[in-house]
């Protein structure tokens, strides 16, 4: 059997590596380092993928978040709600534009916003609502979108663990996660279901007068050269990554079929049983497995890390996403965090363990991992 990974790069590299060497030494001899023609080739191609008007490149998926914020033009003190169980990006730079992030629970099977949960915590300092596509599943964003637009909140999707990610809607048309709200944000950190060879990360929008906001912002709020209109910051795509993922674009839905068929795998080998659950799969959207997150359903304090002790000792790698959810960081203690109460957010996090989740998978490989999960518990 081939040694297991949380995420595995390098296979994928060896299949494609002719094609993408070429595309990155052709960057290389054109020296159009910034801005050269396969970050515009991209765009335009992840744009038609994702049936949206307009994509706006930039250097990581935080800084997306934080042009999204910018260019709604937030003012200091305005809250934005967020789930607190969601990687620190999306909530820390709420803090880092003196916003106030409030903090929402999430389902207990989806692990995705609370509807309920954001409807309370609306008040008229409410001016933007961050839902996050968590592990690779879709929020519920048609009973979202109807919050948003009964109090006329823009929506900015965090798309960034969701990317090729399909949402139906209940008149039966679908459309593809984070182009749903008004400003979809994604990351191409490498380890995301469509990852660059170093940092990346993207806008996306329907709207022609925030494209032409974000796309300012994101160069330090130029508008013609020399000329600066607002207070942007510098957050480019570099050239050798647009390059390397208008490859990777090409293999992204096979690369979430592959997904799919290992969660399945997984999620066939757990199914009745009375400790381990494996991902719920909401029918209103097609999950894509950035990860498969078992929860543990089990109020034995020391079963998730005696699990994934012993997981790491068969060579079998496992994370916690994650072990610290928003309200308990030290970071936000002056937003009042600590006085959150969040029962499901705490409970989930006490109980979540994922499993290596990537393509490049074999059934040998899945069923080994699947069995030692059950033999733990035998
Ligand atoms: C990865 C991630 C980000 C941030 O992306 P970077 O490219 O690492 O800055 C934001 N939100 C979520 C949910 C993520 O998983």
């Amino acid at each position: 059997m081939r040694a297991i990974q949380m995420v595995d790069l390098k296979t994928e590299y060896q299949r494609l590596k002719k094609e993408i060497d070429t595309a990155v030494i052709d960057v290389i001899e054109s020296a159009a380092f910034i801005n050269g023609k396969p970050v515009q080739d991209f765009s335009k191609a992840l744009a038609d993928y994702l049936n949206v008007k307009h994509v706006i490149p930039c250097a990581n998926g935080t800084d997306a978040l934080q042009i999204a914020m910018m260019a709604l033009d937030l003012q200091p003190g305005d809250e934005v709600i967020t789930p607190s169980f969601t990687y620190i990006a999306t909530t820390e730079v709420v803090a880092l534009l003196r916003l106030n992030p409030v903090f929402v629970e999430v389902d207990k099977q989806t692990f995705n916003i609370d509807v309920e949960s954001l409807r309370k915590a609306i008040t008229p300092k409410t001016k933007a609502i961050v839902p996050v596509h968590l592990y690779g599943q879709s929020c519920d964003m048609e009973a979202i979108m109807q919050v948003a637009n009964e109090h006329n909140i823009p929506v900015i999707e965090d798309n960034a663990q969701s990317i090729g990610g399909d949402y139906y809607f209940t008149d039966g048309t679908s459309k593809k996660t984070g182009t749903i709200g008004t400003i979809g944000t994604t990351s191409f950190y490498p380890a995301k279901n469509l990852g660059a060879y170093g940092d990346g990360g993207a806008m996306f929008t329907n709207d022609d007068a925030l494209a032409q906001r974000l796309t300012m912002i994101a160069n330090h709020g130029q508008s013609k050269r020399y000329y600066h209109d607002v207070v942007g910051c510098n957050s480019r795509l570099d050239t050798i990554q647009a390059a390397i993922l208008n490859i990777r674009l090409q293999h992204l839905d096979k690369n979430i079929a592959a997904r799919i068929k290992a969660a399945d795998h997984y999620s066939d080998a757990f199914k009745d049983h009375s400790i381990i659950q494996p991902p719920f799969r909401a029918k209103n959207n097609r999950h894509v497995f950035h990860q498969y997150t078992l929860i543990l359903n089990s109020d034995r304090k020391d079963l998730r890390d005696d699990l994934s002790a012993y997981l790491s000792g068969k060579k079998i790698p496992n994370m916690i996403y994650y072990p610290v959810p928003g309200h308990r960081q030290k970071m936000f203690e002056t937003f009042g965090a600590l006085e959150y109460k969040l029962a499901v957010t705490d409970w989930l996090t006490e109980r979540v363990i994922s499993l290596p989740m990537h393509p490049e998978l074999d059934e040998e490989q899945l069923q080994f991992i699947a069995d030692n999960v059950l033999a733990y518990f035998n």
